[in-house]
């Protein structure tokens, strides 16, 4: 493995009941055998195994939503691909759809036949329709490796790993564990106790407990806890590594990249259907605009707003490929004088796409000025002060944290996590702030568990 600088990061895609979560499964239990797994590993979002010594790490992204989300935002989750076609049933919609992700995430593939040991499987029909889409297999007009499996029975999953392996040699992943950090967020949930949790895949560099945690220029957070796909606590999370991580101050996005500098410039470069576009710091809002006539949209595109991304343009009524499009860029489709009809409305409503059909040119600029506000409000958090816990005492049936402010101010009715400081007292005084070196005591609602020693972050 001479060629691996890190572990190769590992998405799995393909068509609905078509066995990712089935493969996905039986790799685990194949390779991490005899230990224990807490409830931890179907949360984390991503997972590791040791395959003959070589360390892999599968990313459990669920469908294809969270993964283009992913690439929209934080470019190249994934260093090579598996797609699963099952034998019975052939190439299918999302089976084209996730060759579009990995073509547009510029990665190798290796195509899994699932289900083959079901007496209905046709190796060669998959071949086929593969050949069908322009995706030529080995021995079929190609060099696209395909291994024959099934997740039921474990037959040829060592095979399909020895084919991720070779493949993830030939893309030469450097060590890059001396950068600095930047990791991607995978997962997020708000933990009823715990506050806001995230699952972050480390890119490059080292995350340690305590380290700060930034999005760009803004303070997101500090690692209080580093929680491996295992369950284990973590002292230290290198490139390729899934960790659960405890201490952002409000719950982050998929996608989100996350970077122990200050200012560092995670800005990447994506291929987005074809386009290549840049993430950068101003977030923007996706759409995809249709209008009657060419010269109405001429008009439109003529006089955007800032901000405002548009990943196609064109004349006529929403099709049943923008409204896939628009599920791929997370984006909203901006009509003018036309609409979804019929089936392809029924398939915007099914799918969650919004689409926004408006006869008037001011009215749909002043919409799109909205959208773009709204987008850039979302997961926005600015952070008022910092408080290092000095010790925590109950106080009817709550919990006061005592604690000494360390930059910033804290201020009644502000929030740290998504909870709120219902009480402030500095000495024995009920206050509305309290200010930067002095020493405080708060009460928090819902109550979040901080000792002493931890900062709490609170925000707007
Ligand atoms: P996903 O939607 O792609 O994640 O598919 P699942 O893993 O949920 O599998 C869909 C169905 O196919 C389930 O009922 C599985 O038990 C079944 N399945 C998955 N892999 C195999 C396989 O190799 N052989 C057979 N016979 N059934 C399988």
């Amino acid at each position: 493995m001479a060629n691996l600088g890190r572990p190769p990061v590992i998405t799995v895609l393909g068509h609905v009941d078509h066995g990712k979560t089935s493969l996905l499964d039986r790799i685990r239990k194949a390779n991490v055998a005899g230990k224990e797994l807490g409830g931890i590993t179907q949360a984390i979002g991503a997972y590791q195994i040791d395959h003959q010594g070589q360390k892999l790490t599968f990313v459990d992204t669920p469908g294809h939503a969270a993964f283009s989300a992913m690439r929209a935002r934080g470019g190249k989750v994934a260093d090579v691909a598996i797609l699963v076609v099952a034998a019975d049933d052939g190439v299918m919609p999302q089976t084209k759809e996730s060759i579009e992700h990995i073509k547009a995430a510029g990665i190798p593939y290796v195509v899994a036949v699932n289900k083959i040991d079901l007496p209905q499987a046709d190796v060669l029909k998959v071949k086929s329709d593969l050949a069908e889409v322009g995706e030529y297999v080995e021995g079929y007009g190609g060099n696209i490796p395909l291994v024959e499996i099934s997740a039921k029975t474990g037959q040829g999953i060592d095979q399909l790993l020895e084919n991720v392996l070779l493949l993830a040699e030939l893309e030469e992943l450097k060590d890059v564990s001396q950068e600095p950090l930047t990791a991607v967020v995978i997962e997020s949930q708000l933990h009823p106790h715990k506050g806001p949790l995230a699952s972050l895949l480390v890119k490059t560099g080292k995350l340690t407990p305590k380290d700060d945690l930034f999005s760009h220029s803004a303070k997101i957070g500090k690692v209080r806890s580093l929680i491996s796909a295992m369950g284990e606590k973590l002292n230290l999370a290198t490139p390729s590594t899934p960790v659960q991580v405890l201490g952002f101050a409000s719950v982050p996005s998929i996608g989100d990249l996350v970077t122990t500098v200050p200012g560092l410039a995670v800005t990447s470069t994506l291929t987005v259907l074809g386009k290549t576009t840049s993430t950068s710091e101003v977030k923007q809002a996706n759409v995809i605009i249709k209008a009657d006539v060419a010269g109405s949209l001429e008009a439109i595109l003529g006089s955007l707003p800032e901000n405002v991304n548009v990943i196609s343009s064109s004349v006529g009524g929403v099709t049943e490929s923008d409204i896939q499009q628009a599920i791929g860029n997370q984006a909203v489709i901006v009509c003018f004088n036309v609409k979804a009809a019929g089936t392809v409305a029924k398939l915007a409503s099914v799918e969650k796409v919004k689409v926004i059909s408006l006869g008037i040119i001011y009215e749909l600029f002043d919409y799109l000025k909205a959208l773009v506000e709204e987008v850039q409000k979302e997961g926005r958090v600015e952070v008022v002060g910092e408080a290092k816990v000095l010790k925590t005492f109950p106080f009817n049936n709550q919990i006061v944290y005592g604690c000494l402010v360390t930059s910033g101010k804290i201020r009644l009715g502000d929030k740290v996590a998504d909870s709120k400081i219902i009480s402030l007292r500095v000495g024995k005084e009920a206050t509305k702030e309290a200010k930067k070196d002095t020493e405080c005591g708060l009460i928090l609602e819902p109550q979040l568990d901080y000792k002493a020693g931890d900062v709490i972050i609170t925000h707007i």
